[in-house]
């Protein structure tokens, strides 16, 4: 089996999924909307290194999209995916339709996310988070994972699943992935198709900024790096939702004082593309 092997039906991947396990076989799990990257694709290149059975979900989840056009725009390409894994061994892609995963009796308990989904991403897409939460459950129901990949190019993302296995105590282990970029410093991302060239020149100013910022952070505080950052980033193109200097715990903004792992986040807009990139200020 390898990663041209498509299951679309719940029942099927459940199937080929308790014979793996009864063969012994660990189990890795890869999420991802499609449209796959090197980014995504270096996250199968570590569940392969370390599981013996890997599923990928290929799904577009409309629950976490708060902007309808956004979803719409959301590029679709599974054939395209689908060889990109041809490659791999012991890898099988699990492309539902909405139904499969959201079926009537759907046991999603909810998660109080505790704050974690009401700051940076969580203040400008009302009810991602919970969106988020309830498909990776969904998926992790059907796909019964020992370790799920997660890339920290979605920061807030991995805190807030982490923060889920352990209130639900779920049995998974999560493994947070680093960042994939192209070599210009642009984080990679599905929503880097709709970026004409220019643009993507004009997003370069996002991973400068953020690299400015860890010299900055040797001498200023929070406040005044995130002030100077603001200043930098705005001198470009994009129009800036946000930039925060947060604890990588709580996500929340750090102001005097500088925390271990603290984490730069911002969210800006490209034309009509919103994109997001994240990096450690102060290791
Ligand atoms: P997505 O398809 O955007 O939902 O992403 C699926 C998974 O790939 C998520 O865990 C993302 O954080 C991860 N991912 C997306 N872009 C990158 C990247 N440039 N580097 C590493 N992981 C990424």
């Amino acid at each position: 089996m390898d990663g041209r092997t498509v299951f679309t039906s719940r029942q099927e991947i459940e199937l080929a999924i308790s014979a793996a396990r009864l063969q012994g076989k660990s189990i890795g799990f890869v999420p991802t909307m499609g449209a796959l990257h090197e980014g995504h694709i270096a996250l199968v290149k570590r569940a392969v290194l370390e599981c013996e059975y890997v599923v990928i979900s290929i799904f577009v989840n409309p629950t976490q999209f708060n902007n309808p056009k956004d979803l719409e725009l959301y590029p679709r390409m599974l054939e395209k995916d689908v060889d990109m894994l041809k490659d791999f061994n012991n890898v099988v892609v699990f492309a539902p339709t909405v139904d499969q995963v959201y079926p009537s009796n759907d046991s999603f308990p909810g998660v109080d996310l505790e704050g974690l989904d009401a700051v940076l991403e969580g203040e400008f897409r009302p009810g991602h988070f919970q969106g988020v939460v309830h498909v990776v459950y969904n998926f992790f129901q059907i796909v019964q994972p020992d370790f799920a990949y997660f890339g920290l190019k979605d920061f807030q993302q991995v805190a807030v699943i982490e923060h889920m296995v352990r209130q639900l105590e779920l049995k998974v282990k999560i493994i947070p992935c680093p960042t994939l970029r192209e070599k210009s410093g642009l984080a990679m991302s599905s929503r880097n198709l709709r970026l004409t060239e220019q643009q993507k020149s004009d997003a370069l100013i996002i991973h400068a900024t953020l690299n400015a910022m860890v010299q900055k952070a040797i001498e200023l505080t929070p406040n005044e790096v995130a002030e100077f950052a603001r200043d930098l980033f705005n001198s470009g193109q994009l129009k800036l939702e946000y930039l925060e200097i947060v604890d990588p715990h709580s996500l929340q903004k750090l102001s005097n004082q500088w925390v271990k792992g603290a984490v730069c986040c911002i969210a800006a807009f490209c034309g009509d593309v919103r994109l997001i990139d994240n990096m450690l200020i102060k290791p």
